[in-house]
């Protein structure tokens, strides 16, 4: 079925969504343009500290009234199930949406980003009779046992890339561990996340449980780093603003933070890895899927020299052969930068890099576009270790290039000396492929992969700079929990 539509057909919500219903409050205005043609899509206010306020006074309100974390684990469930069914139901429109503000393609976002943002919801809401604490050895006459409760009232604040599932993993696993939710969304990116809480409202979710503001990060994402009564931060960004956060946060009442940051993750290719149009296909749509802005890209190949040549030839033939277009057209396969501040910094690193010594092997320029910001995929080498091109993420469809000799060699490659998200390696040899994630320091390592896939089962997040915390799995929901141990003397 081809979802390819006419954007002025979109209904596009506008205001905050606080307390179950949206609401206009004065603030600095915010054009929101679509990334497509960087036509507008709708204008929004930096709520700042008074929508965060009145989102805390909607959560307390909330807690008291519907009870959500005293009743029963099984009545959540039930909710979040019907929350789910509904956005289930309206996939389409969601996946339209998403696609509309963002850099998503519609051919990902219908039945892909929508039914999964579904899915998400299911997945949390099956956790809500699973919170198991544990009785721990003592002597007699004594109890002693460790419980997980919710904080009450948690905040979360995230990036443009992925809006609606990005959010998802977030407020589904608070609502779901008994928690209200005061979140931020992407100034870039705030239509998907309203739509979602409106369904959330309309669901039966208690008004109040799940808020979400609009606004800038200085403004608005500090007051939900600030309030008192917001005990702790779920955070997605870059790693720049995420140690900005953490440090706020210390300064905030020592809450506790997750955070989910920047990547520059490499795929480790050898020499065994298979077929090699097969493996080709599979490495370059590692750097240029959403046209590079994924935070676990695969922007460093590192490729064993045997098969170097043949192989970036092969990707080479691959980017040269992209579709750009508008998001919202089926046809299209290579997505739009989300805004032209975002391609200027794209190209000044790529310019920058090449000043220092790195060479560009194919792209390096934006694509003619009458319309929105496309940049070219783009493969670089020569890129020393001091270069811009390696130290920092570019955040777009851009891939270094270099060669190992042998396993120990690509390991020591892989490595990053700022962050550790994720990592892949290509290899048809078992032991290799276990020496290779045993041995590369990162947070999540994909074996002849690279990208988690449809599923969503297992948990995501870094090592160093790339951030702690987790999202998704069990572990992601124990992050919206914390843990209390209690000791009874019943001599
Ligand atoms: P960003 O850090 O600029 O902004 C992220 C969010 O933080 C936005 O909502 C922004 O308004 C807010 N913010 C900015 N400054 C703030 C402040 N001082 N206080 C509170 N909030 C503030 O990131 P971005 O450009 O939106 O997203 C791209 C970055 O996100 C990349 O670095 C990417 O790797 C990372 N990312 C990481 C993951 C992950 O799971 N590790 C997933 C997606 C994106």
């Amino acid at each position: 079925m081809s979802f390819t539509f006419d954007p002025s057909e979109i209904k596009v919500p506008s205001g905050h969504h606080i307390g179950g219903k949206f609401v206009e409050l004065a603030g600095e205005e915010i054009e929101v343009l679509r990334p497509s043609d960087l036509q507008p899509m709708g204008t929004i206010t930096d709520g700042g500290d008074a929508a965060v306020e009145q989102s805390v006074a909607a959560a307390k309100k909330a807690l008291v009234e519907s009870n959500w974390a005293g009743i029963a684990p099984r009545e959540r469930t039930a909710v979040l199930m019907k929350f789910a069914d509904l956005v289930e139901e309206n996939a389409e429109y969601l996946g339209k949406l998403e696609a509309m503000g963002s850099s998503r393609l519609v051919s990902m976002t219908v039945g892909g980003d929508a039914v999964r943002t579904a899915g998400v919801i299911r997945y949390f809401a099956e956790f809500c009779d699973k919170v198991e604490g544990s009785v721990t050895a003592t002597q007699e006459n004594t109890l002693s046992y460790l419980d997980f409760e919710p904080y009450g009232i948690v905040g979360a604040i995230v990036p443009w890339n992925f809006p609606m599932i990005t959010a998802t993993w977030k407020f589904a696993a608070a609502l779901a561990a008994g928690n209200a939710i005061v979140m931020k969304t992407s100034e870039l990116t705030p239509h998907s996340l309203l739509a979602l809480a409106d369904l959330a409202a309309k669901a039966g979710v208690p008004g109040g449980l799940l808020n979400v503001v609009n606004g800038l990060g200085h403004t608005t994402g500090a007051a939900i780093v600030k309030h008192p009564d917001i005990k702790m931060i779920s955070f997605t960004g870059s790693t720049q603003t995420g140690a900005a956060i953490m440090s706020l946060a210390a300064q905030s009442g020592i809450k506790p933070v997750t955070l989910e940051l920047g990547g520059k993750s490499p795929q480790l290719v050898l020499a065994d890895a298979g077929e090699m149009d097969a493996v080709a296909k599979r490495v370059a749509g590692a750097f240029m899927v959403n046209a590079g802005q994924v935070c676990t890209l695969g922007s460093r190949l590192i490729v064993e020299r045997s098969i170097a040549d043949e192989l970036r030839e092969r990707i080479v033939d691959i980017m040269k052969a992209i579709k750009p277009g508008p998001t919202w057209d089926a046809n299209t396969d290579f997505a739009p930068i989300i805004s032209r501040k975002q391609f200027d910094r794209i190209d000044g690193l790529v310019q920058q890099t090449v000043a220092q010594g790195g060479s560009i092997v194919q792209g390096g320029n934006g694509l003619e576009s009458n319309s929105g910001c496309f940049y070219a995929p783009t493969l670089l080498e020569n890129v020393s270790y001091d270069n811009v091109g390696f130290t920092d993420e570019f955040f777009g469809p851009v891939a270094t290039f270099e060669t190992f000799d042998d396993l120990e060699e690509g390991i020591s490659k892989s490595q990053h000396p700022v962050y550790g998200l994720a990592a892949s390696v290509h290899t048809t040899n078992l032991q290799k492929a276990l020496k290779a994630a045993d041995g590369i320091e990162a947070g999540m390592v994909f074996v002849n992969q690279h990208g988690r896939g449809p599923e969503f089962t297992y948990t995501a997040g870094g090592f160093k700079g790339s951030g702690f915390g987790k999202d998704m799995g069990r572990e992601g929901f124990q992050e919206f929990m914390r843990q209390k141990a209690v000791w009874v003397n019943y001599a």
